[in-house]
């Protein structure tokens, strides 16, 4: 069989439909195209809880990295420092990119099965005054630790800090009222909750921050302003744009409208790992983080200790039968991923489990 299900988080499966709309060679410099990127960035402005004449939207060539470091890169300026609180490889690698634009940063680093502590945050902004940004992920796709952005939120706005998050693994599957938490950056990717295909990531900023940072770009690609610029006067994006996945995208926001918008889809995403976890667990696989922390993107397991088990051989039996889990990216314990969004479904979720069981019993000890 060479076709499979992804139960990983981005690229993840999906609709025939979306799939369907990349048979069509679309031009770029067309009205009809430029009329679907102004299309899709009004619907991202809905689906964020925002306004057009306070936030506005980029789309940026590449995967989600490109719109993380796009936003670091464009915004802090030379005499701005970052506050980047991690816990986890996605945080990890904004501290990276930090490094490779010489932006001046503090590293709050945070065990990966916690959450980032706002009291701890308050106190680093107290203490060192000169931080003019904060940014953090959301959904830490490394462990599937939800963070408690709300609360991050509350304690940086008060310090009237700008606030950049990358909710690369949860916009679209988890409801966030960007407006209300005063976000002044959010960054996603086309090939995750939206159930597009990878090629470009978005950005919904606050306008008045990206004006301010005009002169602030290390880069001629990834310069966030200049990308608005281009693309605000009529959908026209500056360098090529990926255009089967920008029409792949605009059906992928069809469907989820259709689902019943985000809390419908944040819904299933949210049966789909309750089921997992409980029935993973009925098997004896143990969860690397805790239920009150646990997001409802991506599970970590520890490996089964009642089997021999090999990731390698249960990732092959799996494939074979139709699903393509994930390995672990922790890195003090042995550990898998399963990830439950994309076009996935309960009766998925029981196959996979069941094929788990199947795989355990095989290599029972
Ligand atoms: C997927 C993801 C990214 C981006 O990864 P790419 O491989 O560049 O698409 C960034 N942050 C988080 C939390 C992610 O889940």
């Amino acid at each position: 069989m060479n076709n499979y299900k992804l139960l990983t988080p981005g690229p993840l499966t999906t609709s025939d439909s979306v799939k369907k709309e990349m048979m069509f060679d679309h031009c770029t410099w067309d009205d009809d195209y430029k009329k679907i990127t102004l299309e899709i960035r009004d619907d991202l402005l809905e689906l964020a809880h925002v306004d057009k004449n306070e936030y506005t939207v980029v789309l940026m060539q590449g995967s989600g990295t490109f719109g993380v470091e796009s936003v670091l890169s464009s915004v802090i300026g030379e005499n701005d420092k970052l506050l980047i609180v991690s816990n986890g490889a996605y945080g990890k690698r904004m501290e990276e990119i930090a490094k490779y634009n010489k932006i001046k940063y503090y590293l709050y680093d945070e065990d990966y099965n916690k959450i980032p502590s706002s009291e701890k945050i308050k106190n680093i902004l107290e203490k060192d005054t000169s931080i003019t940004h904060v940014s953090m992920v959301h959904s830490e796709t490394t462990s599937g630790i939800l963070n408690d952005i709300q609360s991050v939120a509350k304690v940086v706005k008060e310090k009237g800090k700008v606030f950049i998050v990358d909710a690369m693994s949860s916009f679209g599957g988890i409801d966030i009222d960007v407006k209300k938490l005063g976000i002044d950056y959010i960054i996603s990717s086309a090939n995750k909750c939206i159930q597009g295909v990878p090629g470009f990531s978005f950005i919904i900023c606050k306008k008045n921050q990206l004006e301010k940072s005009k002169q602030n770009s290390r880069s001629l690609s990834l310069n966030l302003y200049e990308q608005w610029k281009t693309m605000n006067v009529d959908g026209k994006w500056r360098f090529t744009s990926p255009t089967h996945v920008v029409l792949a995208f605009r059906q992928a926001l069809r469907e989820l409208k259709n689902e019943g918008s985000i809390p419908r889809r944040a819904q299933r995403y949210r049966n789909n790992n309750q089921l997992l976890i409980e029935k993973m667990k009925e098997l004896g696989l143990k969860t690397y983080i805790d239920s009150e922390h646990q997001g409802p993107i991506i599970t970590t397991f520890y490996y089964p200790e009642n089997c021999d088990f090999s990731f390698k051989e249960a990732y092959n039996y799996l494939k074979d039968r139709g699903y393509a889990i994930y390995p672990g990216k922790v890195t003090e314990c042995d550990t898998f991923r399963i990830g439950n969004i994309g076009e996935i479904y309960e009766e998925d979720i029981l196959k996979v489990v069941n094929l788990f069981k199947e795989f355990m019993e095989i290599h029972g000890r």
